[in-house]
């Protein structure tokens, strides 16, 4: 069996945030884990895991993705006994390659039971190596290894190394939003730094199938089983704009079309939202990019809604965003090449620069309350675990 000992951040944590945040961690621990055969124990300030040596690896690449850790590290666990630790330490050093021949010892003491403090532990453990292993020396800057050592309430931790954590805040302690997932590249890294503070995600997409492929849903699909990596439920709601794109090409000028569209899709959202009870809209709008993100189109677009908008991108370069996207392996799906609702019907010179009273004019000449009602008749939803 192999134990990890899992850390968290703690600096935000004061008062009585803190057992919520917990809490919420607990189960997202449980839930990315829940398939392995592995067991998670919450103690004072920490997690550990326990699970067979086998899936060691699998549990670290999961951990790596779970939101509120800092870091983690497989441990050796041995009995509170300074013995039972001495001889430990000397097992671990004994198995490393003859590379790594200078070191430090870390202890640390949460348990202050403990009749030795970590500064004697440093020196009591770090003799021990030394008489044990001659070949061995002390460094305290930049040793070969360092043995860390963590002295719990039922049992001593012994590690060489620290695994970093994803960061940020566990999913779930922040409140509920809803993501607007278009096929592209910068949504999905939009949703995942909502994720990445502490909000649970559910994602819409809007397709104007049979004019788009059976291919681009499923590409939307795949790109919500990348990013439910990160949380343990995605729920994806697909809405036909079909109608609503045929409204508009009747009954608005061309050079409008996005941003009525857009206009559209936030209204949309706005109503899968009261029923859903989400609090915010998440989308991958970066300043500057596209005709529709000028600071006027950012502007019109977003007062067709009432609600919160919330454009995690808004100030990252398409390379910083990229960057996201290969390090959350969303990347090679996004640049697919499947037409979206928003490149069918796209005029020749869309407007930089709308005027709300123009926009809301057009509007005029469309059923609004019908439209969208219809559109919400098409709503279908599935859970991407
Ligand atoms: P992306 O790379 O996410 O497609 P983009 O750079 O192409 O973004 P726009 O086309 O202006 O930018 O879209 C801005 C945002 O509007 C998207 O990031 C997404 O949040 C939302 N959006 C656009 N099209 C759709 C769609 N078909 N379904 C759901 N949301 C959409
Ligand atoms: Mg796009």
């Amino acid at each position: 069996m192999a134990t990890i000992l899992v850390r968290y951040g703690e600096i935000a944590l004061k008062g009585k945030n803190r057992g919520q945040f917990e809490q919420q961690l607990h189960r997202n621990l449980k839930g990315a884990l829940h398939d392995l055969e592995a067991s998670v124990t919450r103690h004072r300030g920490r997690f550990s895991v326990n699970c067979p040596d086998a899936v060691l690896h699998q549990i670290t690449i999961r951990l790596g993705r779970i939101f509120g850790l800092t870091s983690f590290s497989p441990v050796y666990e041995t009995v509170l006994d300074i013995e039972a630790i001495k001889e430990k330490a000397a097992g671990i050093v004994r198995d490393l390659p003859d590379s790594k021949n200078t070191f430090k010892v870390k202890a640390r003491r949460s348990n202050k039971d403990f009749p030795y403090s970590s500064p004697e532990l440093n020196r009591i453990l770090g003799a021990h190596l030394l008489h044990s292993y001659p070949g061995l020396a002390v460094k305290i800057d930049d040793p070969s290894f360092t043995l860390e050592v963590e002295i719990g309430y039922h049992k001593a931790y012994l590690y060489l190394e620290r695994i970093s954590g994803p960061g940020g805040l566990p999913v779930g302690t922040c409140g509920r939003a809803l993501l607007l997932l278009s096929g592209g590249i910068d949504s999905p890294a939009a949703g995942w730094l909502a994720m990445k503070r502490g909000l649970s995600v559910e994602a819409v997409h809007f397709h104007s199938f049979p004019f788009t492929s059976r291919h681009s849903l499923e590409k939307v699909v795949d790109l919500c089983r990348k990013l439910v990596l990160y949380g343990y439920k995605l729920p994806l709601h697909q809405v036909s704009v079909t109608k609503i794109q045929e409204a508009l090409r009747k009954n608005c000028p061309d050079e409008l079309g996005v941003i009525l569209l857009r206009r559209m899709m936030l209204r949309l959202a706005e109503r899968l939202c009261g029923q859903r009870k989400l609090q915010a809209l998440v989308t991958g709008e970066s300043l500057g990019q596209v005709a529709s993100q000028t600071l006027e189109s950012i502007d019109v677009i977003s007062k067709a809604t009432r609600m919160l908008i919330l454009r995690p991108l808004i100030g990252f370069d398409k390379l910083e965003i990229t960057g996201i996207a290969e390090k959350i392996d969303t990347y090679q799906t996004s640049i697919l090449p499947f037409e979206d609702c928003c490149t069918l019907f796209v005029p020749g010179s869309p407007v930089t620069k709308p005027k709300l009273a123009v926009v809301e004019r057009s509007e005029q000449n469309l059923d609004l309350e019908f439209l969208l009602d219809e559109a919400m008749k098409t709503l279908e939803t599935q859970i991407i675990r």
